[in-house]
């Protein structure tokens, strides 16, 4: 049995029908849809608990506690991390800010990062240091020699990207980091949240020092992020946030901080999600890895086959299907803006793909010139449906018609 036939029906979103049609979700990148199981579990704990955790003595709060540092073991299982070097975010976003501030780094301190990079990866860098970008070429693979020549700057950190969200190219991520560690003795950041959903990674063996992806992108509920920090690193980051459930001790004078991984997280957590998140783990780990890359090769074969034959449409990104997710970017060649064809192939034919810089828009601006369309794939989505999707874009530009030529008057 292929893999989309065994797993569909475990999505309940799927059966979702706009005036009266049947949907097609191809925006996964940005997040996925969620099994019944996790949805259970965020149920089960609103309807047979629905307390706060680490405060109280009761058996509530105790049970709540228990479920939630579960999801915390699943995870770093996971990884192959400890669960104290598991900090549980509201996102990737939040645990790269987190990194990026509590490393406290010296104004003018060197850091190399990718121009790949999500704004989320870009941003908390370029705030905290001086950040110099690896050049990409016009398929967006990185630019080996201009990386080993940046890294003989010796940065304090290097931040990678493992997957980008706009050409889906996963980088070699193990050399890197390599040569990175040959090179220099900067602190190692890997933005995992494009490549974690689609493989599994050892942190261990990849030897990177910190690790943020979303559970959110990988069938968990939204509110959820996690950073991986080796515990020598995590006892050294400042938290980004002070208050409640990140000290032992408190008095006028002062505070005791608790240990890692409560002294990041502050405040009540999203308990229910973070539940949630364990029962997407245990979800993609029942799965058959081998089956689940064949049936992610098939999707990607077939949104690189389309792009490469469409008219008025340029892949944006490698044509090859080696080291690449099921994601393609488009850039059209149409007389309307990329937004509105991305509204008529929702409305009019049930595709919800995305449009626009993707949040990396420097990239975007780069190698496509302004914005694209982003069709992204996941273990539930058929070939079937990415062959439809090109059928409904080639009508819907054939009709539109391509972009005036520059200077064109009426
Ligand atoms: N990095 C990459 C590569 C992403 O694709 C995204 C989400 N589009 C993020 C970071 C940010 O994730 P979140 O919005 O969950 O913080």
């Amino acid at each position: 049995m292929s893999v989309q036939h065994s797993h569909r029906d475990d999505f309940p979103a799927l059966r979702r029908k706009i005036d009266g049609e049947g949907i097609s979700y191809l925006d996964n990148a940005a997040t996925t849809l969620k099994p019944d199981s996790v949805i259970r579990a965020v149920t089960e704990y609103y309807e047979t608990n629905g307390a706060n955790i680490h405060r109280g003595k009761h058996r509530l709060s105790e049970e709540a506690s228990d479920s939630y540092e579960a999801s915390r073991v699943l995870i770093a299982n996971h990884l192959g991390a400890s669960a104290n070097e598991v900090v549980l975010t509201r996102n990737t976003t939040e645990a790269l800010n987190l990194v990026a501030q509590g490393l406290d780094l010296d104004p003018d301190a060197y850091v190399v990062g990718c121009m790949d990079a999500h704004h989320s990866q870009m941003l908390p860098w370029r705030r905290a240091g001086r950040l110099a970008l690896t050049r990409v070429d016009a398929d967006g693979r990185l630019d080996r020699e201009h990386f080993r020549e940046l890294l003989r700057g010796r940065p304090k950190v290097v931040a990678l990207t493992h997957c980008s969200n706009v050409t889906g190219v996963v980088h070699p991520v193990a050399e890197l980091i390599a040569e990175i560690r040959s090179a220099t003795d900067a602190v190692v950041v890997l933005d995992a949240a494009q490549s974690l959903p689609h493989q599994r990674i050892n942190v261990r063996e990849l030897d990177v020092d910190f690790l943020a992806f979303s559970m959110h992108k990988m069938l968990g509920p939204t509110g959820v992020g996690v950073l991986f920090g080796r515990s020598r690193l995590l006892a050294g980051l400042r938290p980004l946030a002070v208050g409640g459930g990140m000290v032992d001790w408190v008095d006028l004078d002062g505070s005791v901080d608790r240990r890692t991984p409560y002294v990041f997280e502050a405040g009540t957590p999203a308990i229910a999600s973070v539940i949630g998140s364990g029962a997407a783990v245990r979800y993609l780990e029942a799965l058959d890895p081998g089956a689940l890359h064949r049936h992610e090769r098939d999707l990607a074969a077939a949104l690189v086959g389309g792009a490469l034959t469409s008219p008025g449409v340029r892949l944006v990104g490698p044509a090859e299907l080696t080291d690449r997710i099921g994601l393609v970017s488009l850039r059209l060649d149409v007389g309307v803006p990329t937004g509105d064809v991305a509204r008529m192939l929702s409305d009019s034919y049930g595709y919800m793909v995305r449009s626009g810089h993707m949040c990396s828009q420097p990239l975007v601006t780069g190698l496509a010139g302004g914005e694209i369309l982003r069709v992204s794939a996941y273990l539930y989505n058929e070939v079937a449906e990415i062959t439809g999707f090109y059928e409904a874009l080639n009508e819907l530009l054939s009709c539109i018609g391509p972009a005036a030529p520059v200077g064109a008057r009426r």
